[in-house]
């Protein structure tokens, strides 16, 4: 293919098609332009200008020439010239990235301005202020961006100038104030920089254009694409834009609006606006912005004219849109549209929406939802029964709640949230470079900033809980304390919030689980309709089992019966049973132990009655019910220096004497699963036993049980061939006895290389299979599960040796290459054999794609993912 030999297009040559060339933005703005919405006049440089200056370390040969032509079109076309002295063009520098990535690069507004054009900008218009206000943010910006100036120096100067001047705001300032701002500001970039920058307008827009190119590795974007994985091979756009200036004065304004509420999805008026100000106010939380609304008082007929341009704009794209405008001296302009984001909760709302409204059909709606999005929905909520009292209300900017101890800052919001402790950010406004923190964080807290603003966006977009703008809050940062009418929090303090409300509260409030609207229902459903794989839930127990069939988990895919050993009642039980030294003894603990095991069963039969439940026999290694070797060693020695009495001692002993032998250097490789099983045919004799006389129980109360049992870890399959003949023999006698009919299967892992590879005998005496993928990525890639995420593998992950984390995200050559071979060799012997997966990639959206490529019949994961797995299949499907 032909290099990109194009770096440059005008408005009028784009559309929204070229958005991989010309980024959401550009193609954005070439779309409005092209059905007629009014947007300021601009060219874009394309997405490949910046990858190939990435690649090589600088920009094309041709790039250059091709700006400055493109800027002398945009001049004639506009009839003015950049940083003129007479009908001055001033521009904005715009990143736009193919996938949107609100605030985390860099833009600058008001470029062409300068110590002339100052002067023609303000007689022009009539009002010198104005001018003076754009210059001030012009170095501000440039300063901060091109020539990498630190904003407080900015900041600072302007804070002291409003308290010099006893402004409230900086729309307070006089002309006169500003010029001796633009004075200072001038003074301390020379200061800080050693020397003063080029005034010539078009070399400062090439480093502009440089600056923007550059942003695109800027930490925050960065931080942005890992957790929202974007490809950092794509590269920003560059749209030069002429200036439209929404500070002239009180008939000029800036703003930010949805077509329908993101939060919520409600199809209502969702947007801010500011008079007298430039975007950056608003989408960076400078000013806490008004409802947009109130715009309908202020400046009517461009009010009328936002709402018929929202509809038509919806309509055009057929999804909600996040736009953003300005209004200068009444006349209204469109400066960006994107795709809304969105909570899922309004993600669901808006398809089903769009639906009823004739506007996308059902599969398209499936096609909206993304599923791991669904993450958000499944996570508890506060307990409107507890009626707590909240301490004050701010913005409900990101719905959901979270509680956690208070941090200030994102770093440490990030270092605590890592080591795995809830927080809450609380910040005065959070900017874009607080990403990382408000990754990590339960959910983000602040005095200042609308709900339209890009931490607020931002939250949404990940279902981070956000309350904004509670101006109640007294912030101390430095010496990190906050108040609400004279009562203080620390560092540390627990504090929830609740982002669907903005009520902030006192300590941890009480949570409840989640639940599944009627809204999620629907869209789920219609998911049904397409997707082949069915989707079970891995549950232990009865409650879990419930819940997960709420969900709509079509069976247990996987019940680890260990759990049920592990409570305080059995454990001791169980470790006779390990400890005894002969047959009879462990006989004696089992028969305890069986009828707690049985209950269980009894309870999960029960929430699954008419859906199958497959059982998996005993898997850990023994030791894991015992205690630790350095732990029974300490005990022993105590008791002997203490002189303990000799019977005492003598247990301790025997029990230290146990867990010596027990222990193994890789027990994860050790002696479990049918191993354990084969060792001591007890315990596949007792659990057989539980399992059915649970069946049993249960068919006889009028349920309608469905049993699987499963052995786990086999490499061979005279394992399974002997263990089979356990299984049937204990199960035959139990249902036999019991007179009542009664079906079974038997089944098996797959969760080593070696069966995987041999799946083709081993399905002689298996009904079923299921991929153990937790195990058999750790087996088949050679990496420890328990060692490896604390050292080398997120040092893999963010070095990009490896894509993910297999153990989250399946390996589709290595691990997913074995499950293929197992379910194509087990087919090849029993064409009908059913086979699914129930490590933690039956949850996980992607994983879920190659299981149904391979044409397995189900994926099982825990509860609360049940819905995610059931919309996934059907993407997958689709
Ligand atoms: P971001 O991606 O951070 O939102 P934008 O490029 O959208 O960056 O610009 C930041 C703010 O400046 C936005 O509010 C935008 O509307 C405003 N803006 C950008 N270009 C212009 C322009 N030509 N005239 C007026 N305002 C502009
Ligand atoms: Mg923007
Ligand atoms: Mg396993």
């Amino acid at each position: 293919q032909a290099p990109q030999s194009r770096y440059i297009y005008d408005l009028a040559e784009g559309n929204a098609e070229m958005k991989p060339l010309l980024g959401g933005k550009g193609a954005g703005v070439a779309e409005m332009y092209r059905i007629g919405v009014p947007v300021p006049d601009a060219f874009t440089v394309t997405t490949t200008a910046c990858v190939e200056a990435m690649k090589t370390g600088q920009w094309p040969a041709t790039l250059w020439d091709d700006i400055v032509a493109a800027m002398h079109r945009l001049e004639e076309r506009t009839g003015r010239t950049l940083g003129g002295a007479e009908k001055p063009l001033l521009v904005s520098v715009r990143s736009g990235a193919v996938q949107s990535m609100p605030g985390m690069m860099d833009t600058i507004l008001n470029l062409g301005i300068n110590d002339t054009s100052v002067e023609a900008l303000g007689a022009e218009a009539g009002n010198p202020r104005f001018a003076w206000d754009s210059y001030r943010r012009f170095i501000q910006m440039y300063g901060e961006v091109v020539e990498g100036i630190a904003p407080h120096i900015y900041e600072d100067a302007l804070t002291a100038m409003k308290q010099a001047k006893g402004a409230a705001s900086d729309t307070d300032l006089t002309t006169e104030d500003l010029q001796e701002l633009v004075a200072e500001f001038k003074r301390l970039s020379t200061e800080a920089l050693g020397g003063a920058w080029s005034t010539d307008p078009m070399e400062q827009l090439r480093r502009a254009v440089d600056a923007v190119f550059k942003s695109w590795n800027n930490p925050r974007a960065e931080v942005y694409r890992r957790a929202n994985n974007i490809s950092a091979a794509m590269g920003t756009a560059v749209n030069v834009m002429q200036m439209v200036f929404g500070n002239m004065g009180e008939t000029s304004a800036t703003g930010v609006c949805f077509t329908r509420n993101p939060s919520t999805g409600a199809k209502e008026l969702y947007g801010e606006f500011l008079t007298n100000a430039q975007g950056e106010d608003v989408v960076a939380g400078i000013r806490t912005p008004r409802r947009l609304e109130e715009m309908e008082q202020v400046l009517p007929d461009a009010y009328h004219q936002l709402l018929d341009t929202m509809e038509r704009m919806e309509k055009h794209y057929r999804d909600m849109q996040d736009m953003e405008f300005t209004i200068q001296d009444e006349k209204l302009y469109m400066l960006q549209t994107r795709n809304g984001k969105r909570t899922a909760r309004a993600a669901i709302k808006v398809a089903g929406d769009l639906v009823d409204e004739g506007i996308i059909d059902k599969t398209e709606a499936v096609r909206r939802i993304e599923p791991s999005q669904l993450d958000q929905l499944m996570h508890p909520g506060i307990d409107p029964e507890a009626k707590p009292e909240a301490v004050t209300v701010g913005l409900n900017a990101s719905p959901g709640a979270a509680v956690g101890s208070v941090v200030f800052d994102a770093d440490t919001a990030e270092e605590r949230g890592k080591a795995g402790e809830d927080v809450v950010l609380v910040r005065w406004e959070t900017t874009p470079d607080d990403i990382h923190g408000v990754i990590q964080a339960q959910g983000v807290l602040t005095s200042h900033g609308g709900m339209t603003s890009h931490a607020a966006v931002v939250a949404r977009g990940m279902g981070r809980p956000c309350v904004a703008g509670a101006h109640e809050l007294s912030i101390d940062a430095a010496n990190k304390v906050f108040s609400i009418n004279g009562r203080t929090w620390h560092e540390g303090d627990i504090i929830s919030i609740d982002g669907s409300t903005g009520e902030v509260f006192d300590g941890a409030v009480k949570l409840i689980p989640p639940s599944m609207s009627e809204d999620f229902e629907r869209i789920i459903s219609w998911a049904d309709e397409v997707r082949s794989l069915t989707v079970r839930a891995n549950a232990d127990n009865g409650p879990d089992a419930a819940k997960a069939r709420e969900f709509g988990a079509q069976g247990i895919g996987l019940c680890r019966t260990e759990h049920m050993f592990m409570d305080e009642v059995r454990l001791p039980a169980v470790q006779r049973m390990i400890l005894a030294d002969n047959e009879a003894d462990r006989a004696a603990a089992l028969e305890e132990i069986l009828p707690l095991q049985q209950s269980d069963f009894e309870a999960i039969f029960e929430a699954m009655s008419g859906l199958p439940v497959n059982i998996r026999l005993l898997d850990p290694p023994l030791h894991e019910f015992l205690p630790g070797l350095v732990e029974q060693n300490l005990k022993v020695q105590a008791l002997q220096l203490k002189g303990a009495p000799a019977e005492e001692l003598a247990k301790e002993e025997a029990l230290l004497a146990r867990v010596k032998k027990l222990s193994e250097a890789n027990p994860m490789l050790g002696t479990r699963g049918c191993r354990l099983s084969l060792l001591y045919p007890e315990i596949p004799d007792m659990q057989t036993k539980a399992i059915v006389r649970a069946a049993i129980a249960v068919k006889q109360r009028g349920g309608d049980p469905i049993m699987e049992i499963m052995v786990p870890l086999v490499a061979y399959p005279e394992e399974l061939k002997r263990l089979r003949e356990i299984i049937v023999r204990v199960a035959d006698e139990e249902i036999a006895a019991a007179g009542v009919s009664l079906d079974y299967t038997v089944g098996t892992m797959i969760e080593l290389p070696r069966a995987a590879l041999v799946a083709d005998q081993i399905a002689d005496y298996a009904d079923y299979f299921s991929f153990g993928t937790n195990d058999l990525t750790q087996t088949g890639i050679g990496l420890s599960r328990d060692d490896a995420e604390g050292s080398f593998l997120n040092a893999y992950i963010d070095n990009d040796i490896i894509p993910a984390n297999p153990f989250a995200q399946i390996d589709r050559d290595g691990v997913g290459e074995l499950v293929r071979i197992g379910v194509e060799k087990g087919r090849s012997k029993k064409p009908t054999l059913k086979t699914g997966v129930c490590g933690e990639h039956g949850g996980d959206p992607e994983s879920i794609e190659l299981f149904n490529e391979i044409g397995m019949n189900y994926v099982s994961c825990s509860p609360f993912r049940v819905p995610i797995a059931r919309l996934a299949a059907a993407r997958a499907a689709l």
